[in-house]
């Protein structure tokens, strides 16, 4: 293993942190942080240039029935350097004392560890911390800057199925309330917030459905943790005293702003297919596939043709399920260099799973991995050569060798870089052998999610893969975890809700749901869509994302579009989306349009999402004097800056004006 460079990896910069005052500034790419002495929690967060907090973040708490009025505050910055920086905060009030340890990180990353203590102090009786009935965090958000959320899991488990995504949409008047989720994002379509936490441990919500709470009040939108809605039990056992103390308890939880790295617009610079045949084959080799369309040449000149730069090659490179020594090398290389031939890049599928065939099975399965409370595996897939695959945890000793298994492939077979599956997904895992799970006060077990250790070795594999010169690019379903899934050049989400979008008529498919989860922009993650339905690109292409088409009809339709933005430049271009489109709108219910300007010219995007057909109007600004389709050159009606067009159900269209 090479040793790991730890500067800060691009494009991400320093971070600069500077006492202001009491308060410390935190400067990261896109992000400012002020940091108070009410306990080291945040007084300020600016991301994509709006101010997000509507006031400081707060403790609040009860004390034998009084709001608590918190003293001795206490704020230092201890450390930083490029990469970090680590500071104390603390306050106290009668009998109880709160410690912070805060940890920031160059990518906007801040890691607040609570300790919530009993305090005697000199001449006070232990009786006092006894008082203590409640605390929360609560978060105070502009309005305007919480409109979205999204959450994960989307449903409690591992158990993958085909649901609504009702854990992705536009924040209800009314609020929201959840059980403890290890990730919430809320924000608004430019930018937002990731909370997350690994456990509830410590936690004592009154009602357990109500841990997390999203609440209007006074004209803001608070979010609430309520931590402790009664005294910590470990305090209710013993009286506290000098030479018997009561334990503190330690709560930790994330803060990340987004976007969190500058957003990439160009969707046309990843142009990738992804090849998943899943059948045993004769050979790999992807040169030896004859064309599906019957023309001469093989599956891999196809691919080329289409303008595609980088191929997916899905599990089926490999005999065993994510692991990196293939069964089948020289096929490999050989189809490796074929694709290089071709001016694209190959990516291999690498996953969540550890095989029964890999050599590893019998001496580590047990200790790494994903173990449900009730102690029997997750997972099962199965597949030829006959072997079963059970989900593994990254929390584990399996992290430092997939990472070292993934160096020495990419050098020994000439990949570019890796597609994953699940990888970023912090599954919830209650495998003590590895550390993770813990018991509630009860004694059952509860999980843990280990985001801190996968978002670590997703570092390095990025560390590893840029220093290669290659791609990352990550499937999941409904997890958009920022600080796991930042490591990825793109996200590919939407195999969870399989048709659902077509459903926008009875509201099951909201845009904001498209914007929440899907969409990308707001997290400052490229997105792609996963879908095999050519409708779903009139949803895709208003939010600057494709569909990742195979080796199908999807090929021919996304290369045609590759190819139209290729030649307008929308690589170049401004994106005008449409929810500020100030060049061009809809005047025809349920058609909706953004546009990419440059150089004098508009490409528009223009997508019927109601479920009748219609003649669309669509209002231009500026002077154009035709309009014509931008894939198949037809002309379009365009007079007094109106254009005209039939569009089916579920249908879009790229008009090109100049
Ligand atoms: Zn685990």
């Amino acid at each position: 293993m090479q040793q790991i460079d730890r500067t800060v990896p691009a494009p991400w910069t320093p971070l600069q942190a500077k006492k202001d005052g009491e308060e410390v500034v935190l400067d990261v790419i896109g992000r400012t942080y002020r940091l108070g002495t009410h306990a080291g929690l945040p007084t300020g967060i600016t991301t994509a240039g709006e101010e997000i907090l509507a006031g400081p973040v707060r403790l609040v708490g009860r004390l034998n029935g009084e709001p608590i009025a918190w003293q001795q505050p206490f704020l230092a910055l201890l450390q930083q350097d490029d990469e970090r920086a680590v500071l104390a905060g603390a306050a106290e009030t009668t009998g109880v004392i709160i410690s912070t340890s805060v940890k920031a990180e160059y990518d906007g990353l801040l890691r607040f560890d609570i300790a919530i203590t009993p305090y005697l102090g000199f001449h006070k009786g232990a009786e006092l911390a006894s008082g203590l009935e409640q605390l929360w965090v609560e978060f105070p958000l502009k309005p305007e800057f919480v409109k979205l959320f999204t959450y994960w899991p989307l449903i409690d488990g591992t158990e993958v199925k085909t649901y609504e995504p009702v854990n992705s949409s536009a924040l209800p008047a009314e609020g929201l309330a959840f059980p403890f989720k290890p990730f919430i994002w809320l924000g608004w379509e430019e930018g937002g917030l990731s909370w997350f936490a690994e456990s509830d441990q410590g936690w004592q919500p009154a009602d357990p459905q109500r841990a997390i709470e999203v609440v209007p009040v006074d004209g803001q939108v608070v979010l609430r943790l309520r931590l402790l809605d009664s005294l910590p039990q470990a305090w209710a056992e013993q009286l506290d005293g000098w030479y018997h103390p009561n334990p503190p308890v330690t709560i930790t939880f994330g803060l990340q702003a987004t976007p969190v790295k500058p957003v990439d617009e160009d969707i046309t610079a990843r142009r990738i297919v992804h090849l998943s045949y899943y059948e045993p084959l004769e050979t790999i080799s992807i040169e030896a596939h004859p064309r599906p369309d019957g023309k001469p040449g093989s599956l891999l000149d196809r691919v080329a043709e289409s303008g595609a730069n980088v191929m997916v090659i899905h599990e089926v490179w490999n005999a065993i399920q994510n692991y990196w020594i293939t069964d089948r090398p020289e096929e490999i290389k050989a189809t490796v260099a074929a694709a290089h031939a071709r001016g694209m890049k190959a990516t291999p599928y690498f996953g969540y799973e550890v095989s029964t065939l890999a050599p590893e099975w019998a001496e580590m399965s047990d200790s790494i991995l994903v173990k449900h409370p009730d102690g029997r595996y997750e997972g099962g897939w199965q597949r030829q050569p006959p072997q079963r695959d059970y989900m593994v945890c990254y929390g584990s000793a399996w992290a430092e060798k997939w990472l070292n298994g993934i160096a020495w492939m990419m050098d020994e077979y000439g990949f570019d870089g890796v597609y994953l599956d699940g990888t970023i997904m912090p599954w919830g895992c209650c495998n003590a052998a590895h550390g993770c799970g813990y018991r509630k006060p009860d004694g059952t077990p509860a999980p843990t999610y280990p985001i801190f250790a996968v978002r670590e070795m997703m570092r390095r594999l990025y560390e590893i893969v840029s220093a290669r010169d290659g791609i990352i690019t990550a499937h999941q379903s409904s997890c958009c975890l920022t600080p796991t899934l930042q490591f990825a050049h793109s996200y590919w989400d939407g195999e969870h809700i399989g048709g659902a979008f077509k459903h926008d008529a009875q509201g099951r498919f909201p845009l904001e749901t498209f914007q929440a989860e899907f969409m990308g922009r707001n997290f400052g993650i490229p997105a792609e869509f996963l879908s095999g339905s050519p409708d779903a690109l009139a949803y895709t292409l208003l939010h600057n994302v494709l569909v990742r088409p195979g080796v199908g009809e999807m090929l021919d339709t996304v290369s045609s579009i590759w190819q139209a933005f290729q030649r307008f430049g929308t690589s170049t271009a401004t994106w005008h989306p449409y929810w500020r489109n100030t060049l061009a709108q809809s005047e025809t219910s349920g058609v909706y349009v953004s546009a990419y300007a440059r150089d004098g010219r508009l490409l528009l995007v223009v997508s019927n999402l109601g479920l009748e057909s219609v003649e669309a109007v669509v209002k231009v600004n500026g002077e154009y004097a035709s309009a014509r389709n931008a894939i198949s050159g037809e002309a379009y009606s365009f007079e007094e800056n109106a254009l005209h067009l039939s569009c089916a159900s579920m249908s879009w269209t790229l008009a090109e004006l100049t």
